[in-house]
């Protein structure tokens, strides 16, 4: 008998939602971490004399239903809402309160915005089953794949005549078109697209925008201008409160474990060989790696056809995400108190995202990056984390490039918030080289490879690869690299064991 029924590849958020599911239904599970702690890109780093979060510092969409399955609440997890979002950096700030927006909106802005919400409301719920469940088979070849293609087919049609049309060309629609349909103060305009972009290789004049924008406001919380949601103790404790979950369930976690080899016998794996040289079997093998690590680096070579290691291979995972984070003595004065408790965007346009993304584009630095910042406290104080949409990982290779970048984010940083730079104890930059060693994520990519229109839905990791198995029987992926993608969900990780679960 093997060792275990199922191996996960890798302890991040993913890979311990995953462990949970399939412990819960009676797996024999292992999960293999190659670093000396479990949460991959949610793990917390030193900074100064604390410790803070290192990649995304809030926790903003996870699924709900991954918090009632595995009962994280009951492991320990707590979220709060933020207050709202501060955008800063034209003439006057716009404060736009949680759930009370309209109140700084000028009436035409305001009816435009509850259009627009309402359209992506319709949009979220009709896609769902698109955007959040297993994407139905598009061969189907059973009764229920036939049901399954029946009910997504029907949640299209149910938006009727009116709003189909709208629904199916917000889609590629760039966010600058979308937004100047319903919306005029470039402030609000800037508050809505800024988070729309995470983790996308798009400005606001990219082709495609409305589909981030969907991603990124799901119909679980589809609130266009929703605050960040903070978890008590960081990122760090949802990871704590997975990993209870997991163990609970019966999954066992070892780390400093990394797996060198995915091994195959007659087309169907066998277990694992782990960098140490130990070898461990399992009936199956669910990796919440990136897709080209999983089948080009670690799957043995030869099993998988030329076409599809080559489409493996070429999975585009080009980052430009970079943090910077502060230890401060204190939070500056803000030009409105309740944004302690806030998202606060520099960067109030459309034009002036687009300038930030410009640079990007030719391997440069924006001299005026967009910034996201939080405050959040930590066990010297206050850490603000500072999260900046495009700076190209090549131009910050050295010190140079670094001490220049963090430069101009402070800049921007200070002229929007004057005050914050005589607060600041320590700071520290990390890009898309730093997440790649640090973190193992291939390219600096926070979400395991692009969102781009090619990448994402039945094309996501590869062409034709969208149902969590891989051509090779046994191995299934979950990581964001595979539908539904990117983004603290936990979602592909659901999936991937639900996919392990049916079969
Ligand atoms: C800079 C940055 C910005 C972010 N911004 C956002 C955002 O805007 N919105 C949002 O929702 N989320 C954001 N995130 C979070 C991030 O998108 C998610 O955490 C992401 O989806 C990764 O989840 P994961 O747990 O599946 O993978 P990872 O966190 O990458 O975990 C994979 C794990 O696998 C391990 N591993 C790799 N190779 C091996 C091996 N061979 N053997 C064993 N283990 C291995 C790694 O060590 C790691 O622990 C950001 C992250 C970063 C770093």
């Amino acid at each position: 008998m093997a060792d275990y029924d199922v191996l996960v590849i890798g302890g991040g958020h993913n890979g311990l939602t995953a462990a949970a599911y399939l412990a819960r239904a009676g797996k024999r599970v292992l999960v293999l971490e190659a670093r000396d702690r479990v949460g991959g890109a949610l793990a917390h780093a030193p900074l100064g004399e604390s410790e803070a979060p290192y990649g995304f510092a809030t926790v903003d969409n996870f699924h709900p239903s991954v918090v009632q399955d595995l009962g994280l609440q009951g492991h320990g997890l707590v979220t709060r809402e933020g207050s709202g979002t501060l955008v800063l950096g034209a003439d006057e700030p716009l404060w736009l309160a949680t759930g009370n927006a309209a109140a700084s909106l000028g009436a035409d802005d305001a009816r435009g915005l509850s259009e627009l919400q309402r359209l992506v409301d319709v949009a979220g719920k009709a896609l769902e089953p698109l955007l959040s469940d297993a994407l139905p088979s598009v061969t189907p070849n059973s009764l229920s794949d036939f049901f399954e293609l029946a009910v997504a087919g029907l949640r299209v049609r149910r938006v009727g005549k009116r709003d189909l049309p709208e629904v199916m060309r917000l889609l590629p629609m760039t966010l600058r078109d979308l937004l100047e349909e319903h919306v005029s103060d470039p402030r609000l305009q800037a508050a809505i697209a800024g988070p729309a972009l995470h983790g996308t290789w798009l400005g606001p004049w990219s082709a495609g925008g409305g589909y981030a924008l969907l991603h990124h406001r799901p119909a679980w919380r589809s609130d266009l201008l929703a605050p960040p949601r903070f978890v008590e103790g960081g990122p760090e404790a949802l990871v704590g409160a997975l990993e209870k979950a997991a163990r609970k369930a019966g999954a066992t976690i070892r780390t400093e474990s990394a797996v060198s080899r995915i091994l195959v016998q007659h087309g169907q794996t066998t277990g694992v060989r782990l960098a140490s040289g130990e070898s461990l079997e399992a009936g199956a093998i669910l990796s919440a790696c990136d897709p080209t690590t999983t089948l080009v680096d670690l799957l043995e070579p030869g099993w998988l056809s030329p076409e599809t290691r080559r489409a493996a291979r070429t999975v585009r995972y080009r980052a430009t995400v970079a943090t910077a984070r502060f230890e401060l003595a204190a939070i500056p004065d803000l030009p409105v108190a309740e944004a302690r408790e806030a998202r606060i965007q520099i960067g109030a346009s459309l034009v002036s995202l687009e300038q930030a993304f410009d640079p990007a584009k030719y391997g440069e630095v924006p001299a005026a990056p967009t910034v996201e910042l939080t405050f959040h406290p930590s066990s010297s104080g206050t850490v603000a984390h500072a999260w900046v949409q495009h700076v190209a990982a090549g131009a910050v290779a050295d010190e140079q490039g670094r001490g220049d970048t963090l430069a101009a984010i402070n800049a921007t940083i200070e002229t929007a918030l004057p005050g914050f730079a005589n607060q600041v104890q320590a700071a520290e930059l990390s890009t898309a080289i730093d997440f790649e060693r640090d973190l193992g994520l291939r390219g600096g990519h926070l979400y395991h490879g692009e969102l781009g229109m090619d990448q994402i839905l039945y094309m996501r990791p590869t062409p034709g690869m969208y149902d969590h198995t891989t051509p090779i029987q046994g191995l299934y992926l979950g990581g964001p690299g595979t539908h539904p993608g990117g983004g603290i969900t936990g979602l592909p990780g659901k999936l991937g064991a639900e996919r392990i679960l049916d079969t």
